[in-house]
């Protein structure tokens, strides 16, 4: 038998951490790495976050799980934290962003299929490089096909526009039309962010066909970019939004918010989760809020994140030939390349112990812990230049 025990999925590499401080991971054998992935925009309180461990470990010993045939204090705390604090009137509680997007994709279906609505609108338009998740249902929504490879066949319902581009939204609106499915800031993409014309266009458009704006803000949301949720920075609400990633600051849960409106398809019956919103989870994210839904926090994101995209705007004039342009908010940045950011990305992680992530579009990108330090900033750059000028380009 040569297959190994952990199904092999992920191209899995030799950091094996075991141990967090902060903005720091510490591995098996000792090795200290500088963490700006944040486990893929998720650990948003650093590794060690007292509030987040008390929370988890106080709700441990009280309750961990009960079935959602139960009155939730818990959840309905919550839940309420985040109405208050966004858009939305009401929220589901998942496991996952894939899940939270699921969820969101059926919330907009059912808003049609209501008694007022009209069932034929059942097609969601998305958008290129766009990623939604791993489930049949998010990988139908994304036009990757490396994605698609092997899952055929996809789900139906899903329309590929291209991103950013008005026109062709306008221009792809029909008579089975639903709504559209769009990342405000595309993650795995490459930290695209989309226009303001984009954004607002899409609401217009949406107000005027009587379609679902559903955005995705698995990993753009949270405080990423210095506002509670990115859609924030055009101005603009959605109808229904998926959140995850940093939601639970490293405990797995989700959420898919909504308008009353959006919601109305969303009755007694029609849709569940085992363990979603179970206690735990709940602590969770109650701690993440009490963090981060707060105007001084948000502030600190956004200084922090114009600090170093200003340094970084500095720092590639130095390397014209490996980088491009610098993209992105708050603590969401992207560095774009000029050449293939992932063995970049590998030499950083191996040979300066420095963690990002390599997205699409040539792109490195720079996720760091909400709460990362000045001294962890310091240290970032430090490791970057040291990679950048030890850097040989990969002939192939
Ligand atoms: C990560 C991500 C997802 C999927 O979340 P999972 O928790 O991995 O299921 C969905 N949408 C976006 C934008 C993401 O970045």
């Amino acid at each position: 038998m040569s297959i190994t025990a952990l199904m092999p999925v992920y191209p899995r590499c030799g950091v094996r951490p075991v141990r967090g401080e902060e903005c720091h991971l510490i591995d098996e054998d000792g090795t200290r790495y500088l963490d700006f992935a944040s486990g893929i925009a998720v650990n948003l309180l650093g590794h060690s976050h007292p509030g987040l461990i008390g929370a988890i470990q106080k709700q441990a010993e009280t309750l961990m799980h009960v079935s959602n045939l139960y009155g939730s204090p818990q959840g309905e705390a919550l839940a309420r934290k985040l109405v208050e604090n966004t858009f939305a009137d009401t929220v589901f509680f998942t496991n996952s962003g894939a899940e939270a997007v699921e969820t969101a994709i059926k919330t907009a279906r059912a808003y049609h299929q209501h008694e007022d609505g009209d069932a034929n609108r059942t097609e969601l338009i998305t958008f290129t490089n766009a990623f939604h998740g791993r489930t049949m249902a998010t990988i139908s929504a994304s036009n990757q096909t490396k994605m698609h490879s092997g899952f055929m066949p996809l789900l139906p319902g899903f329309q590929y526009c291209e991103f950013d581009d008005l026109e062709a939204a306008r221009e792809m609106i029909g008579p089975k039309t639903a709504g559209f499915l769009v990342e405000p800031i595309q993650g795995e993409g490459g930290i695209r962010p989309a226009s303001q014309e984009f954004m607002t266009g899409l609401r217009a458009l949406a107000d005027e066909h009587d379609l679902m704006l559903v955005l995705d803000e698995v990993q753009c949301g949270v405080a990423r970019t210095g506002r509670l949720y990115a859609h924030e920075l055009y101005g603009i609400e959605p109808d229904i939004m998926a959140s995850a990633k940093g939601i639970g600051g490293g405990f797995p849960f989700g959420a898919c918010l909504a308008t009353e409106k959006a919601a109305r398809g969303m009755t007694f019956g029609t849709h569940g989760s085992t363990y979603g919103g179970n206690p735990l989870a709940m602590a969770a994210g109650m701690a993440v809020m009490e963090a981060v839904a707060n105007e001084p926090f948000l502030a600190s994101v956004r200084e922090k994140g114009e600090r170093i995209k200003a340094r970084l705007q500095q720092f590639i004039g130095n390397y014209p030939e490996l980088f491009d342009l610098v993209r992105g908010e708050g603590l969401m940045l992207g560095l774009r390349m000029k050449v293939e950011s992932r063995p970049f990305f590998v030499h950083l992680r191996d040979n300066h112990q420095l963690l990002t992530v390599a997205a699409g579009d040539q792109t490195l990108r720079i996720l760091p812990p909400l709460i990362v330090s000045d001294a962890d900033i310091d240290e970032f750059f430090d490791k970057l230049s040291a990679g950048a000028a030890s850097y040989d380009i990969p002939k192939n």
